[in-house]
């Protein structure tokens, strides 16, 4: 298996602990500074053809299967002007929103909103379409009960 990394190394986005296993697998080869320069097949992926963008060095390998991590955007665009969202469109919550995205949203309440609450009263954000999540299923589902909770609290209002 060749795992190929268009920047330097695996440090900025995995955890210590499953690049060392990457790194004591025997089955695993990393390419560092490495992309994906074509795909090549009649009908079917057969071959892989990747550059290391610091040599300039070309290899083709007989590969059928690529998977692709490259990272995720929220689909989130269908918010935009309806829900305070970061610059990726992850959609801020309670202490994300700034003075200015209450504002911009006309937040009516004199409190402040609640842990997992957008810019607009009542509606909740949680798991990971929601601005600095953790990006953990166990947290995802954390954050889908509090919202509970706090949806009671809001019509009890
Ligand atoms: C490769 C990979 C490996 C991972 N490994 C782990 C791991 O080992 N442990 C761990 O805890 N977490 C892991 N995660 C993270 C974990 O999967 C997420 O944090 C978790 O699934 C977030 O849950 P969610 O409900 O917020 O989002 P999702 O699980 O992404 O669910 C969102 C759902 O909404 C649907 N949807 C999107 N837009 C719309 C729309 N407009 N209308 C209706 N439906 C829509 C999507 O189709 C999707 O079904 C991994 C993630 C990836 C990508």
């Amino acid at each position: 298996m060749h795992i190929l990394i268009r920047s330097g190394g695996l440090a900025e986005t995995m955890s210590r602990y499953l690049i060392r296993r990457i790194e004591e697998s025997p089955k695993i080869t990393l390419h560092p500074f490495t992309e994906i320069d074509g795909l090549e097949g009649e009908g079917r992926l057969d071959r892989v053809r990747w550059r290391n963008n610091q040599t300039g060095t070309i290899e083709v390998k007989g590969i059928h299967h690529v998977f692709l991590m490259t990272g995720a955007s929220p689909n989130t665009g269908w918010l935009d002007g309806c829900l305070a969202l970061d610059e990726k469109g992850f959609i801020k919550t309670g202490p994300e929103l700034l003075p200015e995205d209450l504002r911009t949203g006309q937040w009516p309440l004199s409190r402040s909103p609640y842990l997992l609450e957008t810019s607009l009263p009542g509606v909740f954000a949680v798991g990971d379409a929601r601005a600095n999540n953790v990006k953990r299923v166990a947290s995802a589902v954390g954050e889908g009960s509090i919202s509970i909770h706090l949806v009671h609290r809001v019509l009890a209002e």
